[in-house]
């Protein structure tokens, strides 16, 4: 999770959606779900000149009589191939096993970045559930600069596979070197060779590996009002950062990692990060047959273009995980189905994604849905036993 805006207004978003049918009447109060920083933004800007009303403050809704797609369940079972262990106390863990069962997810992924005990922990805290949640582990990057960093760090993946881990993930390189919850290894990207042994290794147990590059491009731009995601980007900024390998540097560093180990199964957080620059992501998946892309915390980049979306998903149908990223309430899950699944034009999230702008669906079909939420994930995972030699 490197959203900000999502947990800190969970709250104020679980003002569940009404169940009201499909293509209601639109209801601009339940469309708008304020959180308290917002309705003060709201109550302070009221009134005020256009001269001073702050691109953060602003809160448009949306006046147009069009139809509203209320979505309470995925249209077919779903995998959540890219969530995190939100959840800290069983009864938590119980809320969101009933909010999966009534938004229609089968099974979540936790990508939880542990190992050792940390992760045995993580895997007793949701050990209630089995078959809801699959939690997978990290690497340990402890002596990643030191002389014996492989052997090392190979032990402590075969003792989380031996746990139970059913792959690995997130790793994340921004640009700077992966890093994971508890270590930062600064330098070495996942191209390194040190990083070599590793990535085999995984492909050997049969572990997927869920890795996150670069970020919305935005971020890495300058800071104007020429900046078309800058109220996500100020917040997540990386064109302030020395030494840092730029967005497509990140790509090069993706496409070399796969590349170089093609036994192993690669998912792309968050279509990679290249929401923005689709045509790049469908020739980095044609080259790379191991590689697949997640769509996790992502609806609101792609959201705009949902034309050209759509177009994508059609091309690349078979290389797209469903994914959330995003915490575990139910208003969450149904913003990502209406996205994937309605026709439904001009709508504002703001409170969960931060952007100014409003979103649109794709209207995507059954064929590519059912693929999206579920048989690509499928295949991934039933395809694990196969390649398990250890
Ligand atoms: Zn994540």
């Amino acid at each position: 999770m490197k959203r900000r805006s999502f947990l800190k207004t969970v709250g104020a978003a679980s003002l569940a959606i009404g169940v009201t049918p499909a293509w209601s009447v639109p209801d601009l109060a339940d469309q708008q779900a304020p959180n308290p920083i917002s309705s003060d933004a709201q109550k302070t800007t009221k009134q005020a000149s256009p001269e001073k009303i702050l691109l953060k403050d602003y809160r448009p809704k949306s006046r147009y009589q069009i139809p509203i797609t209320q979505v309470p369940k995925a249209k077919f079972p779903t995998i959540d191939m890219h969530s995190h262990a939100y959840a800290k106390t069983p009864e938590e863990i119980a809320e969101w096993v009933k909010n999966m069962d009534e938004v229609g997810v089968e099974k979540t992924i936790l990508l939880t970045e542990t190992s050792g005990q940390e992760f045995t922990d993580v895997q007793r805290k949701f050990s209630a559930y089995p078959g809801r949640f699959e939690i997978w582990c990290g690497f340990d990057y402890t002596g990643y600069d030191k002389p014996g960093f492989g052997p090392q760090a190979i032990r402590a993946l075969e003792r989380c596979h031996q746990a139970g881990a059913g792959g690995v993930g997130e790793l994340h390189d921004k640009g700077k070197g992966l890093v994971s919850n508890s270590l930062n290894a600064f330098g070495m990207h996942p191209d390194d060779a040190r990083m070599d042994s590793l990535f085999e290794r995984c492909g050997q147990l049969g572990l997927p590996v869920s890795i996150h590059v670069a970020d919305p491009i935005w971020m890495y731009e300058p800071m104007d009002n020429t900046n078309d995601g800058l109220m996500n980007a100020f917040h997540w900024r990386l064109d302030d950062q020395p030494d840092i390998v730029k967005h497509s540097g990140m790509i090069d560093i993706l496409e070399r990692t796969v590349k170089k180990h093609s036994n192993t199964t690669f998912m792309a957080c968050h279509f990679a990060n290249l929401d923005y620059d689709l045509a790049r992501l469908g020739q980095v998946l044609e080259r790379h047959p191991n590689l697949y892309a997640d769509i996790a915390a992502r609806y609101a980049e792609t959201a705009p273009i949902p034309r050209f979306a759509a177009k994508f998903y059609e091309k690349h149908a078979d290389r797209l995980l469903y994914g959330t990223d995003m915490g575990f309430d139910k208003k969450m899950y149904r913003v990502t189905f209406r996205v994937l699944e309605t026709w439904d034009e001009h709508f504002y999230e703001h409170d969960m994604f931060g952007y100014h702008w409003s979103l649109n669906g794709f209207g995507l079909p059954d064929e590519i849905l059912q693929k999206v939420y579920r048989t690509n994930a499928e295949k991934i995972l039933n395809s694990r036993g196969s390649r398990v030699h250890t």
